[in-house]
C-alpha cells in the first residue's frame, strides 16, 4: 500500500489550502467508523513519480480554546497512527505558539518522521521568520507560501526521501 502523509497543525495555519494545493484525485472514504473518517479528508499525491496518499486531519475546529486543543490532539493521534511522515504546519506570520509546543511534544513522541512545514512566508523578505521554528526541534524546517505554491517543491522533495 501507499505510504500516507499526515497533515497536522493548529487551526487557521493553511492545512487545507496546502492539502488542496497538493491533491489529486480525492478518495472515497470506504470505512466510515463515528469520530475516526469523519473529520479527514483523503487524496492521492504524486511527486518525482512516488505516489502516496495525504490526509487532511483539521476537520471543523471550533469552540473553547480547550476543546479546540482536544479536537486537535483527538486528530494528531488519528493521523500519527496511520502515518508514515507528518506534515506538521506551522504560521510563519505568528511565529511559535504554545500549541505549536504541545503539538511538538506529541509528535516527539510519535517517532514518525516530520516535515516541519512554515507557511505564510508569501515574500522571500521574510524567510528568516522561518528560523524560529527550529527551536521546536525538528530537523527539516521549509518555508512556504501556500497561496503562492513557493517552497512546495522543497517541501515534498523532503517528504518523499522520508518513504
Ligand atoms: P487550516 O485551518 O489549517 O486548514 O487553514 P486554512 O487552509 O483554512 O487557511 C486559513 C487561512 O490562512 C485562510 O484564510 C487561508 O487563505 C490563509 N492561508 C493559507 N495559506 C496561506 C499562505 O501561504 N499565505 C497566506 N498569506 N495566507 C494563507
Ligand atoms: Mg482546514
Amino acid at each position: 500500500s501507499l505510504p500516507v502523509v499526515a497533515i497536522v497543525g493548529r487551526p487557521n495555519v493553511g492545512k487545507s489550502t496546502i492539502f488542496n494545493r497538493l491533491a489529486g484525485e480525492r478518495i472515497a472514504i470506504v470505512e466510515d467508523k463515528p469520530g475516526i473518517t469523519r473529520d479527514r479528508i483523503y487524496s492521492s499525491c504524486e511527486w518525482n513519480g512516488r505516489q502516496f496518499h495525504l490526509i487532511d486531519t483539521g476537520g471543523v475546529e471550533f469552540g473553547e480554546k480547550n476543546e479546540i486543543i482536544e479536537h486537535i490532539r483527538k486528530q494528531a493521534e488519528l493521523a500519527i497512527d496511520e502515518a508514515d511522515v507528518i506534515l506538521f504546519v506551522t504560521d510563519g506570520r505568528q511565529g511559535v505558539t504554545p500549541t505549536d509546543e504541545e503539538i511538538a511534544h506529541w509528535l516527539y513522541r510519535s517517532n514518525k518522521p516530520v516535515i516541519l512545514m512554515v507557511n505564510k512566508i508569501d515574500d522571500v523578505k521574510h524567510i528568516e521568520n522561518a528560523y524560529e521554528f527550529y527551536q521546536l526541534g525538528f530537523e527539516q524546517v521549509i518555508p512556504v507560501s501556500s497561496i503562492h505554491g513557493t517552497g512546495t517543491g522543497d517541501m515534498l522533495d523532503a517528504v518523499v526521501s522520508l518513504f
